[in-house]
């Protein structure tokens, strides 16, 4: 095997850099370590956060580049390198218009999603900057259908985000009619869509995609990466590439010493494939990669209900809308709320990591989500239809005492935090935490009450009462080999390495430690694809 470019892991970062390589003029080759494709980027919600794309221009909605860097700027709190931030608020409505042009991903709005910071400056409240595919065919993957992985949180939805509970004030209820016609041509809505719509695009472009090979060395030739080595279904592998090699190998969320050694607290519970373990990580620090980053993660509160998945693990919830409805708060041992349990995923993760200097004890965990029955007759929870009983992994008790002495909690602070959390229901604000002052809070709670504080306050006074543990959890880490913004790796002295670039969760993030809104993990991974394909491209035909 031999190639201008190669490209390790076939996750949309890994994608975009196949399809902008062999777009420039590449020729090129992915290896991906599972036997699958498509990554974690294959069971998410596929949307990607694009600052001034031209849908939002064409809806009339304004952004401008000031205001995008702006608002990166505000949530920096200095992790941001404004160079990489530079690099992807230029180049992300480049990708999208480029990608629509040249490979089957096309994009749309998902409408009035806001940023998820949307009162800082330079926030959009009335969103614009959240796309998504359109729904995608299967049937056109032919007899590669099967290969695109598939996630246990969303599977393979028939239907966008914009169709969703999230997506809609009311959601689009679809007609049994057009269900049928979308199961008959087997199509599919969020990450499915987006990774459906990259891999057509490499198999249109015969751009070679070998699963079951892991690479696990880089090979030099006078300080530069010319090649990679690895573990494939027939043994040991040497590829050679010309032009580059692009890491886009994810995070190493699923990798616990590198977990423990980087990562600024605990995270226990991963929502990604579990072929993320670092492995481009390592690769690059023993070729003397510069790191950045590497405290961070893309953090996201999880439940795990009791189980096997179907590969010996758990299954692990993402724990985001729910967090946001009415009826409901978290709480820790003491029974006292610790943060606005509605905030944006991401930023609640800093929430798992707050000390308790006196008890020398992590002070929010373990900690419980805790509703009431008028919560679940409304809501539904985790797998449950609205009016039917809770699942028997859920813990309910008839009162709040009784609740808190099943799980250790403490009964007089869960009954006192619960009055006082109603009577701020009552009054319709939350002077200790502010949930429901943010565009962020109510669009994320009750579908119906849409943009009022309704969506997200409401008391807890119907017994029974439920709970269920909340965990540390991420969608994937964000650090790792530093780059320029042109996606090339620096070494330790500030040097490019020559033919490596990389892109996606296994560099050092253009993002800090912040999520921008909708899609903020796999739009920089597809811009610095993006930029890593085609630099290499460049790089391959100047060698030839
Ligand atoms: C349920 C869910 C919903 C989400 N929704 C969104 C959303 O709507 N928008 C958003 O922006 N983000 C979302 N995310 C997060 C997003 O999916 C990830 O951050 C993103 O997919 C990371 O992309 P990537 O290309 O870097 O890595 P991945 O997509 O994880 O791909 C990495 C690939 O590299 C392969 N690999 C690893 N090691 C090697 C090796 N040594 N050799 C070869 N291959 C290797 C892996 O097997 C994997 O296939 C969601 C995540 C989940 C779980």
């Amino acid at each position: 095997m031999e190639a201008d470019v190669i490209v390790l892991g076939t996750g949309a970062a890994g994608l975009t850099a196949a399809l902008a390589a062999h777009g420039h003029g590449a020729d090129v080759l992915v290896l991906e370590k599972s036997d699958k494709v498509g990554g974690t980027s294959a069971w998410s919600g596929g949307m990607i956060w694009i600052p001034c794309n031209h849908h939002m221009r064409e809806a009339g909605l304004e952004d401008s580049r000031e205001e995008a860097l702006t608002y990166l700027e505000a949530l920096s709190h200095d992790l941001i390198d404004p160079v990489l931030a530079e690099a992807f608020v230029d180049t992300g409505p480049e990708m999208v218009e480029w990608m629509e042009s040249n490979t089957p991903v096309q994009f749309q709005l998902v409408p009035n999603f806001p940023d998820y910071h949307p009162e800082h400056p330079g926030g959009k409240p009335g969103g614009g900057r959240s796309l998504e595919c359109p729904l995608f065919s299967y049937d056109t993957l032919e007899a590669h259908r099967e290969l695109v992985t598939v996630g246990y949180n969303y599977g393979t939805a028939p239907i966008t985000m914009e169709e969703s509970n999230l997506g809609r004030a009311v959601p689009i209820e679809v007609p049994e009619e057009e269900r049928a016609r979308r199961a008959e041509r087997d199509e599919r809505g969020c990450g499915q869509a987006l990774m459906g719509r990259l891999f057509k695009g490499c198999i249109d472009r015969n751009i070679p995609v070998r699963t079951g090979y892991r690479a696990t060395r880089l090979l030099l030739e006078d300080g530069a990466v010319a090649g990679v080595a690895g573990e494939g279904p027939d043994g040991p592998f040497e590829v050679d590439a010309r032009g580059g090699v692009v890491l886009a190998t994810g995070g190493f969320e699923w990798n616990r010493e590198l977990v423990r050694t980087f990562l600024r607290g605990p995270m226990t519970s991963p929502v990604s494939v579990p072929t993320n373990e670092g492995d481009g990580l390592t690769m690059s620090m023993r070729i003397g990669a510069a790191l950045g980053n590497m405290r961070e993660a893309w953090w996201m509160p999880a439940v795990e209900i009791p189980g096997d998945r179907g590969d010996g693990r758990p299954h692990q919830h993402l724990f985001a809308s729910e967090r946001a409805r009415p009826r409901s708060i978290m709480v820790n041992r003491a029974g006292r709320r610790f943060t606005n349990e509605a905030a944006n995923y991401n930023a609640f993760g800093a929430a798992f990591h707050e000390q308790d200097v006196a008890r020398f004890d992590y002070a929010n965990l373990p900690c419980w989500f805790i509703f009431d029955q008028k919560h679940l007759d409304t809501y539904g929870f985790i797998g449950t239809e609205p009016g039917a009983p809770a699942a028997n992994w859920v813990a309910n008790a008839p009162t709040l005492r009784a609740l808190a002495a099943q799980l250790g909690i403490d009964p007089d602070g869960l009954e006192e935090t619960v009055a006082t959390w109603n009577s701020y229901a009552e009054a319709g604000r939350d002077p200790d935490f502010h949930r429901g002052e943010s565009a962020h809070d109510t669009w994320w709670g009750d579908p119906w009450e849409k943009g009022t504080p309704g969506a997200t306050l409401g008391p807890l006074d119907t017994g029974p009462f439920y709970a269920v543990a909340v965990r540390s959890g991420a969608l994937g880490t964000k650090g790792g080999p530093k780059t320029d913004g042109l996606a090339r790796v620096q070494n330790v002295d500030g040097e490019t390495i020559a033919g490596l670039y990389a892109a996606g969760n296994v560099m050092a993030s253009a993002m800090g430690m912040t999520y921008g809104g909708a899609g903020g993990t796999l739009a920089p991974g597809m811009v610095f694809g993006f930029l890593a394909g085609r630099d290499a491209a460049a790089r391959a035909a100047a060698s030839r």
